[in-house]
């Protein structure tokens, strides 16, 4: 499975390393004196910057939820309005921009045979169907974790319909990339300047095989866990849900405490990550 992900950082890691780069030199000042805070649509990302896997170490700096600071940043748009319409194009021009909704990056692999998909449930039953063979022929599958792609986080501030219609609205008026712009691009993915920096390992999830018993009692064991769970689907344990929270912990791979509403313990080490940004 590891071996099928492409090797491309996420677009939000890229930004934070081109944007202190380009004030790096506007302003004469080290990247590392520079802070970048991103603006997210749910806590994974939070903790995907914070928390790197395979102890990368992230671009940025931080982040904060869209909801916390939504209000703020309409109100300042609203009070400076862009000067015309050649500026408000330029803030929403970027052509990464599409790939916080279903089908936003395959237009970018000219690829045939993709599937865009969102919701973990969903895209854990296509992976068990290429699995087992069902699926065949797919040159790309997009899978977004939280259902509807980015635009669906639980830190947005939108209904996910509306979001995402005002999402295919500005992606179809956004400007075209400039020529330059392209060349540049395919100058640094040429050169690797996109490229994933350590290298994906593959993570076990079951020791051994379990016998049909041992899977029903390990469910019920789940479903009595959930019970004592807020069902708030936060993510701050970091599963994706309190459910899968439920069924890590019935199969020893997470402690019950790791929900930041049942452990003083885990609420204090957030803290201290958070302290960081
Ligand atoms: S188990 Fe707790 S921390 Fe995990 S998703 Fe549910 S409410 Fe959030």
């Amino acid at each position: 499975m590891v071996d099928h992900l492409i090797h491309i950082d996420a677009p939000r890691e890229i930004a934070g390393r081109e944007l202190k780069r380009r004030y790096s030199l506007e302003m004469g000042l080290r990247p590392d004196e520079i802070g970048a805070i991103y603006i997210t649509p749910c806590q994974a990302k939070t903790i995907s910057i914070l928390q790197p896997a395979e102890e990368a170490e992230s671009n940025l700096d931080g982040a904060v939820g869209i909801s916390q600071v939504y209000n703020d940043i309409l109100f300042l748009l609203r009070k400076t309005p862009p000067k015309d319409e050649t500026q408000r194009l330029s803030w929403i021009s970027g052509d990464l921009f599409p790939w916080g909704a279903p089908e936003g990056e395959f237009p970018h692999l000219s690829r045939e045979h993709f599937l865009p998909l969102t919701g973990l449930s969903d895209i854990i039953k296509v992976f068990d169907d290429v699995e087992k063979g069902k699926l065949k022929n797919i040159e790309f599958l997009e899978c977004h974790a939280c259902r509807g792609g980015c635009v669906g986080g639980n830190l947005t501030v939108e209904n996910l319909y509306v979001a995402r219609a005002k999402n295919l609205h500005l992606i179809a008026n956004r400007p075209k990339p400039s020529p330059e712009f392209e060349k540049e691009v395919a100058r640094r993915l040429a050169s690797e300047d996109f490229s994933l920096r350590g290298s994906l390992k593959p993570r076990p999830i079951e020791g051994h095989v379990l016998d049909l018993r041992q899977r029903v009692s390990r469910k019920k064991r789940a479903d009595e866990l959930l019970k004592g769970l807020p069902l708030l689907n936060c993510g701050l344990c970091g599963a994706p849900s309190c459910r899968n929270h439920a069924e890590d912990a019935a199969a020893g791979r997470a402690e019950l405490g790791d929900c930041v509403f049942l452990s003083r313990d885990r609420i204090v080490q957030l803290r201290q990550i958070y302290k960081r940004i």
